[in-house]
């Protein structure tokens, strides 16, 4: 056994649909995720290379402030206004680390709070953009820190005056969401000289990166950013997480849909019917009716079965009332006896003595169109009409005695015998035998249980009997499951029963194997004493040979 076996099939179908349908979300989500993190990504390096450039706009402007400022309070000297005045403004303007006045030969004539170990290098030097009279250089300290010196001409003209930023100051130091910075940046001159970088340069291009750049309008500065991409990603793993988590939901929720919906599908009971009708699911089952006097083979009922896709049987009782009160089992009907005339009906045809009996529900005996049903069925069939029994199965007391009693003569003009089903039970009383003018009643199981051991059921049994022969109807006995019963029965002068202890309801083919058995055509039976006598007649010429 697979494991489709296991699960139902359309239960299959549906998770089978709905993991293809939910695959479509996933990609979609996949690709929707991708692209927001392709702008994510340049976004945030665009951002960090305008931030690089806003910072270096306002350091140079507030420092310009502050040299503009001591140039027109006229400092260019080392005399000790000169230097307050210095001490005051580094004091007051947050990115100058120092001032310093310098002479015409580009030495520090004093320094305010300079580098501890002096200048070891000019790096670069070139006009600041935009502001005349200002130079920008980018120097390196005693120390070896990379600074960016900005210089004008000191009040008086004589001198130049100049002030020195820590090129950091030029540089993003933490990355957007104010964690630690996660590009690498670097700030250059206008004209392109190195003012400082910071961060590392993404060394797996692999899996690429985003860059950015910004360039300043007021001086000039051009700030570039590299991010690598598995940096973006990791940056936005939350949102990458939950735009997982979602598309995993709606596939979830796709794949329940797709089990649940064929479910509810098969949940409309009617439709189920309908289909199952088209199908060709509802197949005959024969159980055979014996004379219990002769011990013979009289016919069978036909009991319907669901035989369902997956192999399983359905028994009438979960079915057939919902078949009545649908409507649907005037089709489910006819189709039985169709199916009856061209599975067995070469076998029972062959055998006038059978009798084929069909339950008909009360129903179809309401209108006149059945009369014609069973007729064109049964007249290009091998079975006789005479050989047809009609089971007048009711659960609902019959609503008009009188159009069932017509259609019942009707019926009974054709050549077939109408029975009353289960009679002493529910509304299958006297009046019914009484009144309908029937063939045959069927004693039912709950009576032949009680026969012999229940007084008042006995002679209820016996009554029945009486009054069924009187008026020359056929009596068969139902639900015979033991031999004491059979014997019962036979004292009650009952000859025909059908129940457990001969056979269950059969299938098709085993009915009919029991047909053969029990009663071989007389042509095969001539067939086989042909046979036997020729066998005789060769053992008594090998016997003559070798004597
Ligand atoms: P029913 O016509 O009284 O059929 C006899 C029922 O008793 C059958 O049940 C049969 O399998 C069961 N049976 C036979 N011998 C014995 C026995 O010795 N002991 C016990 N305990 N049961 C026995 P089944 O096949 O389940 O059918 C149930 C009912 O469904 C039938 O009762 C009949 O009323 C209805 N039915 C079956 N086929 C059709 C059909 O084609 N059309 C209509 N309208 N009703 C049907
Ligand atoms: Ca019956
Ligand atoms: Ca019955």
């Amino acid at each position: 056994m697979g494991w489709v076996a296991l699960f139902p099939r359309n239960k299959l179908y549906g998770a089978i649909a709905g993991a293809l349908l939910a695959g479509a979300p996933l990609i979609a989500f996949d690709v929707w995720i991708g692209g927001l993190l392709e702008r994510q990504g340049s976004e945030e390096s665009l951002l960090l290379a305008k931030r690089a450039v806003a910072l270096a706009e306002t350091r140079v402007s507030q420092t310009i402030s502050m040299l503009d400022g001591l140039a027109a309070a006229g400092v260019n000297s080392c005399s000790p206004e000169h230097l307050a005045a210095m001490r005051r403004a580094v004091f007051l303007t947050a990115p100058v680390k120092g001032v310093a006045v310098i002479d015409a030969d580009n030495q520090p004539m004093c320094t305010q709070v300079g580098p501890p170990n002096g200048i070891s290098r000019i790096l670069s030097a070139e006009p600041l953009e935009n502001v005349p009279g200002y130079a920008l250089e980018v120097i390196e300290a005693g120390g070896g820190q990379r600074m960016v010196r900005l210089r004008r001409k000191a009040g008086g003209g004589v001198a130049d005056i100049c002030a020195v930023i820590p090129v950091e100051l030029f540089l993003p130091q933490i990355s957007t969401n104010g964690g630690p910075l996660n590009v690498y940046a670097s700030v250059t001159t206008g004209r392109g000289a190195l003012i400082g970088t910071n961060g590392a340069l993404p060394s797996d291009q692999a899996d690429g990166s985003f860059s950015g750049g910004a360039q300043s309008s007021k001086y000039g500065f051009i700030a570039t950013t590299t991010l690598a991409r598995w940096r973006a990603i990791e940056n936005h793993s939350d949102l990458s997480w939950l735009s997982h988590f979602a598309a995993i939901a709606l596939g979830l929720l796709i794949v329940t849909l797709g089990i649940i919906l064929p479910r509810r599908e098969t949940g409309n009971p009617v439709a189920e019917l309908q289909r199952a009708l088209e199908a060709g699911e509802f197949v005959p089952y024969y159980q055979p009716l014996v004379d219990i006097r002769s011990g013979q083979l009289r016919g069978a009922e036909v009991l319907v079965r669901w035989k369902k896709p997956d192999g399983s049987l359905v028994l009438p009782g979960a079915f057939i009332p919902l078949a009545e009160s649908s409507g649907m089992i005037l089709a489910l009907t006819r189709d039985l006896m169709k199916r009856v005339c061209a599975e067995a009906g070469p076998a029972i045809g062959k055998r006038p003595g059978l009798k084929i009996s069909f339950n008909f529900a009360a129903q179809l005996f309401r209108s006149d169109s059945i009369v014609k049903d069973v007729r064109n069925i049964f007249v290009g069939s091998p079975i006789q009409m005479s050989q047809v029994v009609l089971e007048l199965t009711e659960r609902d007391p019959i609503e008009n005695l009188t159009e069932t009693r017509r259609v019942v003569a009707a019926l009974q003009g054709l050549g077939v015998r109408i029975a009353i089903d289960d009679v002493g039970t529910g509304h299958s009383g006297l009046s019914y035998m009484l009144k309908l003018g029937v063939d045959i009643i069927k004693i039912d199981k709950m009576f032949v249980d009680a026969i012999g051991t229940d007084r008042n059921s006995t002679t209820i049994v016996e009554t029945l009997v009486d009054l069924a022969h009187n008026m020359r109807m056929d009596v068969v006995a139902e639900g015979v499951e033991n031999f004491e019963q059979v014997v019962h029965l036979r004292e009650l002068g009952i000859r025909s029963a059908q129940g457990y202890v001969f056979a269950p309801p059969l299938p098709g083919s085993a009915f009919l194997q029991l047909v053969e058995s029990l009663d071989p055509l007389p042509a095969a039976a001539v067939e086989s004493k042909v046979a036997e006598s020729a066998r005789r007649y060769m053992d008594a010429r090998t016997q003559f040979d070798a004597a």
